[in-house]
C-alpha cells in the first residue's frame, strides 16, 4: 500500500475491511457492543441436524454465512470492525515517510498515554514542559522519557536525535513522543530510532472537528501493537463507537487539513511576529512575543541549546520535511486582561479550549496551565483564509487594548 500516494492511502487504506459489491461506500455507523459467535466447530454437525428436526424455519441466522466472518469479532472492547478500519487508515498515515508503523487507538489522548506508560512500565518518569494533563496522571516506577514535540503551547522542537541517544545509554529505558501538536505529513517523528511510542491525542488534529475526544499510539512493529491491543481490552481504554467511526471520517482528510492550517499559521505568526517587532505602527504595544517554530527557525534556529527545548536548525527542518510547522501558536500580549479578553474579541476563531479543530481556536491559557504568563494566548489556527484572519486580528488586538486600558482607567479610579 505504501507504494501509492498518502491521499489515495487515507481514502483506500482500509478498502480490504469494507469495501466491495453491495457494500456501503461510507463505513457503517455500528453501535453494537457483541458479536454473534460461529457454531462451536465440533458440534457444528449436530447442531444442524438438532435444528433441521427442532426448529424446521430458522428466525434468526444462517450458521454457514456467519463462518464467513474475515475476522472473528467477539465485543467491542476487544475489536470491532470500525476500530480495525480507522487503525488501518491511522497506520497508513504513519507511514507516510516510509517506516512500518502500527496505530492503536484509544478513548482521549490521555488514554492513550496512560496506555504507553503501562505498556513501558516505569520506574522513574522523566518529563517537562507540555501538556498539563499528561503530567497530573503520573506515578512512576524502568525510566521512561516523555516529550512533545511541539511543545504544548508553547510550539518548541525537542532535539529528538540527542534525548534518543542520551536515554538509550540506560538499558531498558523507553523514548515517548506526544506528536499530537503536528501529526504527519508535517512531521516525521519515527525517522530518530530511539523514539520507541508515539502518542496523538486524535481528540486534536487527526480528529479535526471538535466532535469526538479519542487517542492512538503508534507502535513500531506488529507485536508491540498486538501487545498493546491486549493491553487496551483489561485497562478498558477503548473508544466508543460513534467517536471511532468520526475519526475514521476525519482521517480521509487529514492531510488536506494539517498542511492548509499549518500554512495559515506560518503566515499569521510572521505577521505577529512584526507587530511584536513594532513594524505595524497601528498596533504598537499590542503583540510582545509569538511562538511558533516558523519564528524561531525564521533565521538560523534557537536562541539556545537546551535539548527539551531548542532543536537545532537542522534537526528541526529535517523533522519538518514540507517546512510547514503546525498550526498552534502562542502570542503573548502587553497585558493580563489583554490576554483575556482577545479570545472573546476575534470573530473568526472561538474562545475555547483544545486545539486542531477546522475553526480557529483561542484560548486564555492561563486558566488551565498556571506553569504559563498570564499575558499568553493560545492559538490553534483553522481553515480560514489568512487575510481575514489578520484583518481580524487587527480588529480584535486593538479592541483587547480599548479593554485593558479601560479595565486600568476603572481600577485607578476606586
Ligand atoms: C489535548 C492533548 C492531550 C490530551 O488529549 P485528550 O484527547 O484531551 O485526552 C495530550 N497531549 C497533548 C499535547 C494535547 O494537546
Amino acid at each position: 500500500m505504501t507504494a501509492h500516494g498518502l491521499a489515495t492511502r487515507m481514502l483506500h487504506a482500509d478498502a480490504e475491511l469494507g469495501l466491495g459489491t453491495n457494500q456501503p461506500v461510507v463505513a457503517p455507523l455500528s453501535v453494537a457492543t457483541t458479536y454473534i459467535q460461529p457454531d462451536p466447530a465440533d458440534l457444528a454437525a449436530h447442531l444442524a441436524e438438532a435444528r433441521a428436526k427442532h426448529f424446521p424455519q430458522p428466525a434468526v441466522r444462517n450458521a454457514d454465512e456467519e463462518s464467513d466472518a474475515p475476522k472473528p469479532y467477539i465485543y467491542s472492547r476487544m475489536s470491532n470492525p470500525t476500530l480495525d478500519r480507522v487503525e488501518a487508515v491511522l497506520g497508513a498515515l504513519e507511514q507516510h515517510f516510509g517506516d512500518e508503523a502500527h496505530a492503536v487507538v484509544y478513548a482521549s489522548g490521555l488514554a492513550a498515554m496512560t496506555a504507553a506508560l503501562h505498556h513501558a512500565q516505569p520506574r522513574r518518569i522523566i518529563t517537562q514542559l507540555g501538556y498539563h494533563g499528561t503530567f497530573s496522571g503520573m506515578g512512576a516506577d524502568r525510566d521512561v522519557l516523555v516529550v512533545e514535540s511541539p511543545s504544548n503551547p508553547w510550539g518548541t522542537l525537542p532535539n529528538l536525535p540527542a534525548l534518543a541517544s542520551w536515554i538509550k545509554q540506560t538499558e531498558g529505558t523507553t523514548l515517548i513522543v506526544d506528536a499530537t501538536l503536528a501529526p504527519p505529513p508535517l512531521q516525521n517523528i519515527r525517522q530518530i530510532a530511539g523514539v520507541d511510542l508515539v502518542v496523538h491525542s486524535a481528540t486534536k488534529f487527526l480528529g479535526g472537528h471538535s466532535d469526538l475526544l479519542c487517542g492512538a499510539v503508534i507502535a513500531r512493529d506488529r507485536s508491540t501493537a498486538a501487545t498493546l491491543r491486549r493491553e487496551r481490552t483489561y485497562l478498558g481504554a477503548v473508544p466508543g463507537n460513534l467517536e471511532t467511526w468520526l475519526l475514521l471520517r476525519s482521517l480521509r482528510t487529514v492531510h488536506l487539513r494539517v498542511t492548509a492550517q499549518a500554512k495559515t499559521a506560518t503566515q499569521l505568526a510572521t505577521w505577529l511576529q512584526s507587530v511584536a517587532n513594532g513594524d505595524v505602527p497601528e498596533l504598537e504595544g499590542t503583540v510582545t512575543k509569538v511562538h511558533h517554530a516558523s519564528v524561531v527557525y525564521a533565521d538560523d534556529g534557537a536562541d539556545s541549546d537546551d535539548p527539551l527545548t531548542a532543536a537545532p536548525s537542522s534537526v528541526a527542518r529535517a523533522l519538518f520535511p514540507t517546512g510547514q510547522w503546525g498550526s498552534v501558536m502562542s502570542v503573548e500580549l502587553a497585558s493580563r486582561v489583554a490576554a483575556r479578553a482577545l479570545p472573546h474579541l476575534v470573530a473568526f476563531g472561538c474562545a475555547a479550549t483544545s486545539l486542531g479543530g477546522v475553526e480557529s481556536l483561542l484560548e486564555w491559557r492561563w486558566q488551565h496551565d498556571k506553569t504559563v504568563p498570564d499575558t499568553l494566548v493560545r492559538v490553534s489556527i483553522g481553515l480560514e483564509e489568512f487575510e481575514d484572519l489578520k484583518a481580524d486580528w487587527t480588529r480584535a488586538l486593538l479592541a483587547a487594548k480599548d479593554v485593558a486600558e479601560a479595565v486600568a482607567a476603572a481600577t485607578d479610579a476606586e
